[in-house]
């Protein structure tokens, strides 16, 4: 008998990531930080967890018919794992995403076979927004539903019955804190709700980018934003259905260059090729691991998630004309090849 996984179905290969001990990060911090390879996924995101948890939701309430037509708004992710498990149970899928998102995202949609929208990115109350304009589509989509992630709490019911109770059983049971930024707050919520079940000392901290309302709201009850991110699928502006009780004890605030040196350090120290939202969980872990120390915890233990693989963003993140445009640091090894 092997001890290597094996699975009997291709939906069963969503979940179980592996969890890493991430190195550099750990001597940064002082502590071990541990990162959840959500880029593992089939999708190679976080988000095929809560699209498998959507769909099958749907079909037991009786919504989701044979045939029938998934529709989503997205940063890309989602739909990347609505596309998959779509096509893994006979649907068809629709993704309406903001067209400043990274390309790669887009040709993989389509390569997927989903039919890909995109329209102008707006804010929320705009009512274009690829979230309205998603929901309205599948009102007017015969035998369709709208996923509805934001506010549709199967997304979180993922993390609170796969990814917590992963990480706990990975850590054995002696986990301190966890941290991880919010797009619809499914993982956050959804982990420290499942965490919290099974140990309430655990520490649950938010990671927020620069351009999300959610620090100020748990520093002092305001839902304000200042300044901007360029990471893609975090960063959010209200309290969604998910994130409604989520057990947050502290929260960090995060810089786009900050994050970026993570993804630098995890690449080339580490040889994990990340995306943005990973690099600035991993500075968000780092914070959380010193003020534990800081606050006695011997030896903690701190996870984060690892949440997409950096080949989605080789256009951006990955490309030196584009960081720079962007007045963001250039990784040294992309050189300077397009200065010339
Ligand atoms: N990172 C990336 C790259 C994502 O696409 C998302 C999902 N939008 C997140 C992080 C945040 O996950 P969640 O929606 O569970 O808050």
């Amino acid at each position: 008998m092997t001890n290597l996984p094996v699975q009997t179905k291709t939906l069963d290969l969503i979940g179980n990531t592996p969890l890493v001990l991430l190195d550099g990060p750990s001597k940064a911090a002082g502590c071990e930080i541990w990162g959840k390879c959500e880029f593992a996924n089939p999708g190679a995101s976080v988000k095929d967890r809560a699209a498998l948890w959507i769909i099958r939701d749907a079909e037991k309430r009786g919504e989701l018919k044979p045939g029938g037509t998934v529709v989503e708004g997205t940063a890309g992710n989602t739909g990347i794992g609505i596309a998959l498990v779509a096509n893994a149970l006979g649907y068809k899928s629709v993704i309406v995403m903001p067209d400043n998102q990274s390309k790669e995202k887009m040709d993989t949609l389509r390569a997927l076979g989903a039919q890909l929208v995109t329209v102008p990115p707006t804010k929320f109350a705009d009512p274009n927004h690829f979230v309205h304009t998603s929901r309205r589509i599948a009102e007017e989509t015969e035998n369709a539903v709208w996923a509805n992630q934001f506010d549709n709490v199967a997304n979180r019911r993922a993390h609170i019955e796969g990814t917590a109770p992963e990480i706990w059983e990975q850590l054995e049971g002696r986990v301190h804190g966890f941290t991880c930024a919010v797009g619809t707050g499914g993982t956050l919520a959804g982990v420290g709700l499942g965490l919290k079940e099974r140990d309430e000392n655990i520490r649950i901290a938010l990671t927020d980018p620069h351009g999300a309302a959610l620090y100020n709201y748990y520093e002092n009850g305001e839902l304000q934003a200042e300044g901007s991110s360029v990471a893609e699928g975090i960063g959010q502006g209200r309290i969604t259905a998910n994130l409604e009780g989520a057990p947050v004890d502290t929260q960090f605030r995060i810089s786009d260059a900050e994050g970026l040196e993570w993804v630098a350090r995890l690449l080339r120290e580490e040889g994990l090729c990340l995306g943005l939202s990973s690099g600035i969980n991993v500075a968000g872990a780092i914070a959380l691991g010193r003020q534990l120390l800081a606050d006695g915890v011997e030896n903690p233990r701190v996870a984060t998630i690892l949440c997409d693989t950096g080949f989605r963003y080789l256009s951006t993140l990955y490309n030196a004309e584009w960081l720079r445009a962007k007045d963001l640091p250039v990784f040294d090894w992309l050189g300077s090849a397009s200065e010339g």
